[in-house]
């Protein structure tokens, strides 16, 4: 059974906040600054360029891969981290779409991240005008499995509302069509019970500075399914996805499985600081996290929505078609955000009216959500949102 109280304990969280927005940036697990000062002095300061060998640097991208894997149903050797997230959707479409060489479409939905539809975009644009990015209403998806989809791309769970797919279901539908899956996990790694062996996805990607908790712009990773690994062609031929990286040969040949993924230079500081945190990932079970997850939407929905009769709910009501957030519509949303900002809720606004709240059983419970809770409903009922200095919008929201 997973002690939820000793992961708590286990993170930095700055004395007087609530944090329920560790779906954007997870909070600093407290072993990540010894952990990532340790290298830096005894690896990298000490042992130089001999850390690659010695402190196996080149090792770790599969090494947290398969920590990772534990966490979303992934077998060994499946899972690989480097790069972006951004990148590895560009990775991964490129890979699948050569699996399925004749169809020219890309299924996706207006849930999607804009990231996600912009790198389909700008490869598709690079693979000429016979192709084709085809974008339908989450609801719409069944329908529009025609004999022209190549690939299917979506993320499992919207990054504004937390409406979750049912990756099982979806696959199964798209294999029954010849289509090629691609699931993006950023909402979902960390935050529910997924089972990517069992779902038999193809391929799939996500981040790890969002639930898991890596840090800010720590790497992002990629599955592909093992049927697939030995035979598909790396888009992006980096030298270290090369079968033989220090034979420096002239022609691209690519390594075994998983490992023709890697593109570059690992990122070993960003890496050191995730391995903190997938120590504590270590001590849960994926189905006590989703389980409390439950439990605790459910309750922040019912608490807000008695105290707060003028706030909507955006997200699904039935925990099982959820995340790991819930989102609240609210016409002055932003305003109210950094309301409660000020007061120690931290969570976010999604334009044009969504306030967003993530939940995350490592170090938030009942105590918090109840108290959060209390410090929205002040800022709605007594208008403290209504100032001046709380509608000023930043770079980033
Ligand atoms: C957060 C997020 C991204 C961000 O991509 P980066 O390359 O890591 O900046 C992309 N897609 C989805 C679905 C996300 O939620």
């Amino acid at each position: 059974m997973s002690d939820f109280r000793r992961t708590k304990a286990m993170f930095h969280l700055p004395e007087g906040v609530i944090y329920l927005d560790g779906n954007s940036l997870g909070p600093l697990p407290k072993a990540a600054c010894d952990h990532v000062s340790d290298m830096m002095r005894n690896q990298w300061g000490e042992m130089l360029i001999g850390g690659w060998n010695k402190a196996g640097w080149m090792r770790l991208s599969t090494d947290i891969g398969d920590r990772i894997g534990r966490l979303i149903g992934a077998a060994k050797g499946s899972v690989i981290t480097g790069d972006t997230l951004s990148i590895k959707v560009y990775q991964a479409l490129a890979s699948a779409l050569e699996l399925n060489p004749k169809r020219k479409v890309v299924l996706s939905d207006n849930g999607n991240f804009p990231s996600d539809l912009y790198m389909a975009q700008g490869l598709l644009h690079s693979l000429g005008s016979d192709y084709e990015l085809r974008i339908v209403s989450p609801d719409n998806i069944t329908e529009n499995l025609t004999n022209d989809v190549a690939v299917l791309m979506l993320t499992e769970v919207d990054y504004r509302t937390g409406r979750r797919h049912d990756m099982k279901e979806l696959t199964a539908q798209a294999h029954a069509k010849n289509v090629i899956t691609i699931w993006d996990l950023a909402h979902s790694a960390g935050a529910i019970d997924v089972d990517l062996t069992a779902a038999k996805a193809d391929f799939a990607i996500g981040c790890t500075y969002k639930y898991l908790n890596g840090g800010p712009g720590s790497p992002g990773f990629i599955y592909v399914a093992p049927k697939h690994a030995d035979s598909l062609r790396p888009a992006l031929s980096g030298w270290l996805g090369h079968e033989a990286p220090f034979a420096f040969d002239l022609e691209y040949r690519p390594g075994a499985g998983i490992e023709r993924m890697r593109v570059g230079t690992p990122p070993v500081i960003a890496l050191k600081s995730l391995e903190a945190a997938l120590d504590i990932w270590d001590m849960v079970e994926m189905r006590d996290i989703r389980a409390k997850s439950m439990e605790l939407c459910d309750l922040f929905i019912s608490e807000v929505e008695t105290r707060c009769p003028n706030l909507s709910l955006a997200s699904p009501r039935d925990a099982r078609n959820r995340g790991s957030q819930v989102s609240f519509r609210f016409r002055e949303g932003f305003a109210a955000m950094q309301a409660c900002i000020a007061r120690g809720v931290i969570g976010d606004f999604r334009a044009p009216d969504i306030m967003r709240f993530g939940f995350t059983p490592l170090y938030i419970d009942e105590g918090d959500v109840i108290t959060a809770a209390g410090i929205i409903e002040d800022v709605i009922t007594n208008n403290l949102w209504d100032r001046p200095a709380y509608k000023i919008k930043g770079k980033i929201t």
